[in-house]
C-alpha cells in the first residue's frame, strides 16, 4: 500500500551511501564524486573508498578549458561508476570561487560563471550519457567553509541571478542532471535545504528542473518544511523521526500530501533510472589513467618561462629535483573527495624516465630534510625544478593565507640563489600569490591533478605535451586586492557578499587593478596571432569570427576567450564579462577562423527594478584575446534589446519620464503650460535641477490643475 508512511520511508536514506529500499522500490546508491569515484570499501572508514581513478579535481580540469575532455572525463567517472554499482555520483561541485580562501575551491571550476556551467554541463552529459546520476551541487551559494552549516549568504537577487545561480542554471537547463543537492548554507537568511523559492520557485518552476532535490549530508534541520520546500531525499538517513514528523504533518494537514507524494515519486523514478550493471561490469583503469594523465597535461598552466628555460632537454642536462612532493605528491584535497586511487605516478620517477641525462633529488622539506643539502644539489645540476605548494586543503576549514608555507619559501629562497636556473613548479588547491615570481626564470602551476599529474607534470617539463591550460581564477598580487577580501568568511552568522557581481576579474578589473596572472592567462612552448575579429548580430545572439595563427614553430593549443561590454548600460557592469571562449589545436604556421558564439540569452542581465531578465539594445563591445587582460583584437556589434524598459508611474522621477519616449513627449506637453515663457517653470533647467524628483512631488509643489490633469493622462496612457 502506497501512503505517507512509505512515502516518507522513501525519502531518506537507508544509511551513509543509499536510498532505502521500500516495497518494489530498489536502492540507489549515492557515493562521491567529483573527480573520482569514492565507493566506501567494505569495513572500511566512512570516507575510504575502494580503489578508482584520481582524476584531476576540478582547479586543474577548469584550466583545460576544453569541453571535450570533460565530457570524455564524466565518461570514464560513469563507466567506474557502474562497475562499482554506483547510481549517482555526488559532483559535479560548481560554486563559485568568491574568496581564494575557500578551502573547497580545488573542488569547484571558477570564478565565473560561463566557464564553471559550460564545463560541469560536459562533466554531467558524459557521466549520465553511462546511465549514471549526477549530482550538482551544492545549491546554493556555499562559497566558503567557515560555519558552512550555518553561516547566510547574503546576496543582491542581481549578484545571484548573473553569478551565483548562473552555472547552476546554465547545467541544468543544458545537461539535465538527474539531481541537485542543496547545500548546507542558508541564503538570504533561509537554509538552503527549505529555502522554497530556491528548490522549487527558482529550480523547478523558472528553469524546468525535473530531477530529484537531494539534502547535503546533513542539511536538513526540519523534513517537513525541507519536504514542503521541494527537497525531495535527505541524506544520509535513516530518519525515523524525521519520517514519523513528516506523517504526523500530512495527518494533522500541516503538510500537503501531494507534496510528499510528489518527493516519494521523484525517489522511484530515480531508483527506476539507476538501474544497476551487469554483475561483472569492470573499467579499464589503465585507459581511465592514461585518460587522468592526458587531461592533468593539459590543466598545466606555464606562467613564466624566460630565456626559453622550458622545455627542459631530454639528453644532456642534468637536472636536480627538489622538493618532497616531487617525490610524494600532492595530487587531491582532503574531505569528502578523497580518492583512493589505482596508481600513482610521481614526477621524480617520471623525469628519471625522460631524460638520458643524471637526474639528482633532495626533499627540501618535511622531515629529516635540509635546506642546504637541497641547495648543494640543485648548484650542482645545469637545472633545477623545484616542487612546492600549499601542505593541505580541505573539505570543512578555510585558508588563512595565500602564501607558500615558510619552509617551501624559505626552500625556495635558497635553491634560486644556489642555481638561478630554477624552475618552480607549484602544488595546490587554491591560488598562491607569488612575490617572489621576479627571482625565478620559470614557474609552472600544476594544482592538484589527480593520480597522473606526476607523469603529466613531466610531458609538460619536457614539451611531449605543449601546455595549454589557462587560468580559471585571478592570481592577485596580496590577498587583500581581492574584491572578496573585506566581507569574507563574514561574522555573526552571515556573510555580506559586499562586492556585488563584481566577483574575481570583473572586480580587478572595474578597479583597474594589477594582478599578478588575470584570468585567462597561459603560456605556450608556441605563439599564436589573431587576426581582426568580425561580429555579426541576429535574434540567435552574436557571431564572432577571428583568424587565428599559429606563428612559433611547434603544434599547439590556443584557448581564445571573447569577452562582451556594453558601456551604454543603464546598470553598472563588470568593463569585461567571458561570454564565450573555444580550444583550438593549430600545427605548426596552420590558420584557422574560429566561430565563437555568444547565444541571444546570454545577453541578459538581471534587471533589478523589473526583476526580470532583460536585454538591452546598443553597440556591445566585443574583445577576443588569450586572456582577460590580453585582448588582441576588438570590434562594437549593434544589438536590438527586447523591448523591455521599466514601467512609467506617477512615482516615476521627472529624468525616467523624459528617457522614455513616448513619456517625454506627453510629459513636456503637461508641463507646457508652467515652463513657457511667463510660466512659474520658466527658463529652469528642469531635467538637470529636478530629475530625481518624482513626479508625483512635482504636483504637490506646484498644484495645478492642469498639470494634475495632463499627469493623470500620460499616468493612464502609460502605466501598465
Ligand atoms: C559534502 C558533499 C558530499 C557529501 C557526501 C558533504 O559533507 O559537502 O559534497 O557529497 O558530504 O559525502
Amino acid at each position: 500500500m502506497v501512503g505517507p508512511v512509505e512515502d516518507a520511508e522513501l525519502t531518506s536514506g537507508s544509511g551513509f551511501w543509499a536510498t532505502a529500499a521500500v516495497g518494489d522500490v530498489p536502492a540507489v546508491v549515492l557515493t562521491d564524486g567529483p573527480h573520482g569515484v569514492r565507493k566506501q570499501a567494505g569495513g572500511a572508514s566512512l570516507l575510504t573508498g575502494s580503489a578508482a581513478t584520481c582524476f584531476p579535481p576540478a582547479v586543474a580540469t577548469a584550466s583545460t578549458w576544453d569541453r571535450s575532455l570533460l565530457r570524455r572525463m564524466g565518461a570514464a567517472l560513469g563507466a567506474e561508476a557502474r562497475a562499482l554499482g554506483v547510481g549517482v555520483l555526488l559532483g559535479p561541485g560548481i560554486n563559485l570561487k568568491r574568496s581564494p580562501l575557500n578551502g573547497r575551491n580545488f573542488e569547484y571550476f571558477s570564478e565565473d560563471p560561463l566557464l564553471t556551467g559550460a564545463l560541469a554541463a560536459e562533466w554531467v552529459l558524459g557521466v549520465q550519457g553511462e546511465g549514471v546520476g549526477a549530482s550538482l551541487k551544492h545549491f546554493a551559494v556555499n562559497s566558503q567553509e567557515t560555519d558552512r552549516m550555518t553561516i547566510s549568504a547574503d546576496v543582491d537577487e542581481r549578484t545571484l541571478r548573473e553569478l551565483y545561480l548562473s552555472g547552476f542554471e546554465r547545467v541544468v537547463r543544458t545537461a539535465r542532471p538527474w539531481t541537485v543537492m542543496c547545500s548546507y548554507n542558508r541564503v538570504n537568511g533561509v537554509h538552503a535545504a527549505n529555502n522554497r523559492w530556491l528548490l522549487t520557485d527558482v529550480l523547478r518552476g523558472e528553469w524546468g528542473f525535473d530531477g530529484l532535490v537531494v539534502s547535503d549530508w546533513g542539511a536538513v534541520v526540519d523534513r517537513v518544511a525541507s519536504v514542503a520546500a521541494g527537497l525531495d531525499l535527505t541524506m544520509p538517513g535513516p530518519d525515523p523521526r524525521g519520517d514519523a514528523d513528516l506523517v504526523r504533518a500530512v495527518a494533522d494537514g500541516d503538510l500537503d500530501p501531494e507534496l510528499l507524494a510528489t518527493s516519494a515519486q521523484r525517489v522511484r523514478a530515480l531508483a527506476e533510472r539507476a538501474a544497476p550493471a551487469d554483475p561483472g561490469e569492470t573499467f579499464d583503469a589503465d585507459a581511465h589513467h592514461a585518460l587522468a594523465r592526458e587531461i592533468a597535461g593539459r590543466a598545466i598552466v606555464l606562467l613564466k618561462n624566460e630565456g626559453g628555460l622550458l622545455p627542459l632537454a631530454t639528453a644532456g642536462q642534468s637536472i636536480a629535483v627538489i622538493g618532497e612532493f616531487a617525490r610524494t605528491p600532492r595530487y587531491q584535497g582532503g574531505g569528502s573527495s578523497l580518492i583512493t586511487p589505482t596508481r600513482l605516478d610521481d614526477a621524480l620517477a617520471a623525469i628519471t624516465a625522460a631524460t638520458s641525462a643524471p637526474v639528482t633529488f633532495a626533499p627540501g622539506y618535511g622531515e629529516g630534510a635540509s635546506v642546504a643539502e637541497a641547495a648543494r644539489v640543485a648548484a650542482a645540476a645545469d637545472v633545477a625544478v623545484l616542487f612546492v605548494g600549499t601542505d593541505q586543503e580541505t573539505e570543512g576549514a578555510d585558508r588563512t593565507d595565500i602564501d607558500l608555507p615558510a619552509t617551501h619559501l624559505e626552500l625556495l629562497e635558497h635553491v634560486v640563489a644556489a642555481n638561478p636556473r630554477t624552475v618552480v613548479v607549484l602544488s595546490n588547491g587554491g591560488v598562491l600569490r607569488t612575490p617572489w615570481d621576479t627571482t625565478v626564470p620559470a614557474l609552472v602551476e600544476a594544482w592538484l591533478l589527480g593520480q597522473a599529474g606526476g607523469s603529466a607534470t613531466a610531458d609538460v617539463l619536457f614539451g611531449t605535451v605543449n601546455p595549454s591550460g589557462r587560468l580559471a581564477e585571478t592570481i592577485p598580487h596580496r590577498l587583500a586586492d581581492h574584491p572578496s577580501y573585506l566581507d569574507f568568511p563574514g561574522e555573526a552568522g552571515h556573510v555580506r557578499y559586499g562586492e556585488g557581481i563584481h566577483v574575481g576579474y570583473r572586480g580587478f578589473d572595474a578597479r583597474e587593478q594589477d594582478v599578478a596572472y588575470p584570468f585567462g592567462f597561459g603560456l605556450s612552448y608556441t605563439t599564436f596571432t589573431y587576426g581582426q575579429a568580425t561580429a555579426t548580430a541576429d535574434e540567435n545572439g552574436i557571431d564572432v569570427r577571428v583568424p587565428i595563427t599559429n606563428t612559433g614553430d611547434r603544434a599547439g593549443h590556443e584557448v581564445v576567450q571573447l569577452y562582451l561590454s556594453l558601456p551604454t548600460s543603464r546598470v553598472r557592469r563588470a568593463p569585461r564579462e567571458l561570454k564565450a571562449f573555444e580550444v583550438v589545436e593549430l600545427a605548426r604556421a596552420q590558420t584557422v577562423e574560429v566561430l565563437l558564439h555568444v547565444p541571444r540569452r546570454d545577453l541578459a542581465f538581471w534587471d533589478p527594478t523589473l526583476t526580470q531578465w532583460a536585454i538591452e539594445g546598443g553597440d556591445y563591445h566585443v574583445a577576443v584575446g588569450a586572456s582577460s587582460r590580453d585582448l588582441r583584437t576588438t570590434t562594437t556589434v549593434p544589438v536590438p534589446g527586447d523591448g523591455s524598459r521599466i514601467p512609467l508611474t506617477a512615482d516615476s522621477t521627472i529624468a525616467q519620464w523624459f528617457a522614455h519616449p513616448e513619456g517625454a513627449r506627453l510629459l513636456e506637453e503637461a508641463l507646457a503650460p508652467l515652463t513657457s515663457n511667463g510660466g512659474p517653470l520658466s527658463g529652469m533647467p528642469l531635467r538637470e535641477l529636478a530629475g530625481g524628483m518624482p513626479l508625483s512631488r512635482l504636483t504637490r509643489l506646484l498644484p495645478t490643475t492642469a498639470l494634475d490633469q495632463a499627469i493623470a493622462t500620460a499616468v493612464s496612457r502609460l502605466t501598465p
